[in-house]
Order: C-alpha cells, then sequence, then structure tokens
C-alpha cells in the first residue's frame, strides 16, 4: 500500500435480497475492522435504505451508478440528489460491467463524474482493459484514454478514488498478479503526473479490482502504488470481506 489512507469497497452489483442483505449488514456491524481504512459498500439501489439504517456508521454507502445530471423525466434513473438526499457518500462509475455490457461510453460517464462531484459524493471510478485489448499490448493506451474522459471532465480529483479493474479479472477467479497490478497502478500515477499534477499523482488513490479475495489480497496490498481495494464477489461474505479491509499493510 502506499502513502495515502487504504481503501476498500464492496460492490454487492445485482445481488441480494432483503434478507441475506440482513444478514451480510449483521456479519458487517460484528466484524472486527482495521482503523486505518476507508471502507464502504455499494448495495443495490433499493437495498441502500435497509443499508444506511442498520449498518454501523463505521462503513459508508455507495451507489453502483447514478443518472448523469439533475434529476427529472429520467424513467428508472436514480439521480446523484437522491443519493445524498438517503446519506450515500459515493457512487462507482464507469465499471466494466456498465461500460461493456450496458455500453456506456467514456464522455457519458465523464459527465456523470462531473455531476456527482457536484453534488457532493465522493466517484469511484473505473478503468481497465479488456483481455484482447491486453493481448495487443494496448492495456496503458486503453487506461489512459479512460482516464483522459474523467480528467476532461472533473472540476477537482479531491474526492476521486480510481479504481483499476482488468475485465479479465473481474468475476472470473483470474486474479492480476501483484506484478501486473502494480504495473499498470504505476503507469495511471504517472499519467496523473504528466497530465494533471504531480500533487494530484500522489494523493489519488488507486485500488485494484477483480478477483480479489481473501487468501490473494494480502501479497497485492504490499504492492506500492496498491492503495486499496473494489471487491465483487467476496463483498457478499463479510468475514471474508473484513479480512480484504483489513490486509492494509
Ligand atoms: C467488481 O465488480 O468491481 C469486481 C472487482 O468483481 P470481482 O471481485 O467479483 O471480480
Amino acid at each position: 500500500a502506499g502513502s495515502g489512507k487504504f481503501f476498500v469497497g464492496g460492490n454487492w452489483k445485482c445481488n441480494g435480497t432483503k434478507e441475506s442483505i440482513g444478514k451480510l449488514i449483521s456479519d458487517l456491524n460484528s466484524a472486527m475492522l482495521e482503523s486505518d481504512v476507508d471502507v464502504v459498500v455499494a448495495p443495490p439501489f433499493i437495498y441502500i435504505d435497509q443499508v444506511k439504517s442498520s449498518l454501523t456508521d463505521r462503513i459508508e454507502v455507495s451507489a453502483q451508478n447514478c443518472w448523469i445530471g439533475k434529476g427529472g423525466a429520467f424513467t428508472g434513473e436514480i439521480s446523484g440528489e437522491q443519493l445524498k438526499d438517503i446519506g450515500c457518500k459515493w457512487v462507482i462509475l464507469g465499471h466494466s460491467e456498465r461500460r461493456h455490457i450496458i455500453g456506456e461510453d467514456d464522455e457519458f460517464i465523464g459527465k456523470k463524474a462531473a455531476y456527482a462531484l457536484g453534488q457532493g459524493l465522493g466517484v469511484i471510478a473505473c478503468i481497465g482493459e479488456l483481455l484482447q485489448q491486453r493481448e495487443e499490448g494496448k492495456t496503458f493506451d486503453v487506461c489512459y484514454k479512460q482516464l483522459k474522459a474523467f480528467a476532461d471532465a472533473v472540476p477537482s480529483w479531491d474526492d476521486v478514488v480510481i479504481a483499476y479493474e482488468p475485465v479479465w479479472a473481474i468475476g472470473t477467479g483470474k486474479v492480476a498478479t501483484p506484478q501486473q497490478a502494480q504495473e499498470v497502478h504505476v503507469a495511471v500515477r504517472d499519467w496523473l503526473s504528466k497530465n494533471v499534477s504531480a500533487e494530484v499523482a500522489s494523493k489519488t488513490r488507486i485500488i485494484y479490482g477483480g478477483s480479489v479475495n481473501g487468501s490473494n489480497c494480502a501479497d497485492l496490498a504490499k504492492q506500492e502504488d496498491i492503495d486499496g481495494f473494489l471487491v465483487g464477489g467476496a463483498s457478499l461474505k463479510g468475514p471474508e470481506f473484513a479480512t480484504i479491509v483489513n490486509s492494509v499493510t
């Protein structure tokens, strides 16, 4: 881990019922969590209220997405103002499932980030390459292009955490090696330094996501430029998620 405060987010995706989420909340409430770690969970929208009312304040709540602007006649969408209203602190934007399954593009995601920051939400800004892009040697170019879209849109990086999530590692059980992750995190930091500022490069947390679990987190956390994790599958199990939170070194 680097010098910034370690950050671990749990992305519950489109999973859970009132009952299973109740159990997860009670497991998280009784877990021992290292004090020097920002811990965030991202439930599906409809369960955020349940989570806010029964989860310990020690853990902050994120949404998994939001609308690009002010609410209004946008059927099925949820606005940044509404997320603030129910007590969300964060929103995940640019997740690969939204990019590649739903079809969100860089510009759309950048606009969402700018609007969410303007509402006082923190943004977990996701980037990452597809397997084919990695095999073609395009990993850095893809990440830089996605980063640039965020950089062009956001007024400030103060409330942004970057999540590097190689798409081939998400939900596949194929975690990036610590070296593979570290290499991209360094490249991301370099890009920030050259294209935003040295200060933003050193202050912005860059977290890794993609098949992180209780067994592989410790080796990843040792890498100098890995400032935390975004966790999907393993965040649905309270004790395992706590192990990942506590892997801070
Ligand atoms: C994610 O969806 O952000 C993720 C990293 O998923 P998983 O941990 O299941 O690979």
